[in-house]
Formats: C-alpha cells, structure tokens, sequence
C-alpha cells in the first residue's frame, strides 16, 4: 500500500461552513460528513453535507450511518468539541469514519479552531485556499 496523503486542502467558504454549523448547535456537538478527493499528495474537501437522522448530544454526536449511501467520495467526517478541545477522544478514534477525522472546537474560528486527523489519530497539515 502506498502511503497516505498527509495535507488536506479545504476552501474558506467550507471551514466556514463547519464553523457556522458548529456555532449552531453549540453546546451541543455538530457533526458533517465531508466529500472529497484524495490522491498521494493531498486530500481535497469539495463538499460539506449534514448526515441524515443526525442526533446531537452534549457528548457525541452521531448519525445513522446505515442510512447513508454507498458513496466513496466521503472522506471523513467533521465534528465539534463545544469545550474547545481539539483533541479526538478514544471514542472518536473508535468511530471515525473515512480517511480524515476533523475536530472543530469552541469559539469556532479560524484555523487555531479546527484540526485534522487521519484514521489513526496523526495530525495532517491543513491548507486552507
Ligand atoms: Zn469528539
């Protein structure tokens, strides 16, 4: 196996989007599947999409992941700490899904609010065009 792409490149406008969702449901978590691409140099967000059944909690987030189309351009999937902590939780690492992981955190603004991950908890340099 070759090994993985370890940049995400994500447009403005889409961090955004995760923040403003994040702002939405705060305190309770916010959780978007992102669509994407990936090749050996970097993995390219071109979308953010709400799951269906989405539930929110203080503590989790989830989704019905069942429910969910067999789609290969989801990449990951993005989800808010409302303590503003941007580190994946054990739980988070057992249900990520995809190739990234992202963590959005409390006060949701700028790249010093986000952070990504890959499947194994590595953290992937961010380029936000
Ligand atoms: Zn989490």
């Amino acid at each position: 196996m070759s090994s993985m792409a370890s940049k995400v490149v994500i447009r403005e406008e889409l961090l955004d989007m995760i923040f403003e969702g994040a702002r939405r449901l705060h305190p309770k978590e916010s959780i978007v599947l992102l669509r994407g691409k990936a090749n050996k140099d970097a993995i390219t967000i071109s979308d953010v999409i709400i799951p269906p059944l989405a539930t929110h909690g203080t503590s989790f987030s989830a989704f019905a992941a069942h429910m969910l189309p067999m789609d290969f351009s989801i990449v990951g999937v993005a989800h808010s700490h409302p303590s503003g902590n941007l580190k994946p939780s054990v739980e988070d690492q057992n249900r990520s899904m995809g190739r990234i992981m992202v963590i959005v955190g409390y006060p949701y603004r700028g790249v010093e609010s986000v952070a990504f991950y890959s499947r194994n908890g590595e953290k992937l340099t961010l380029e936000v065009i």
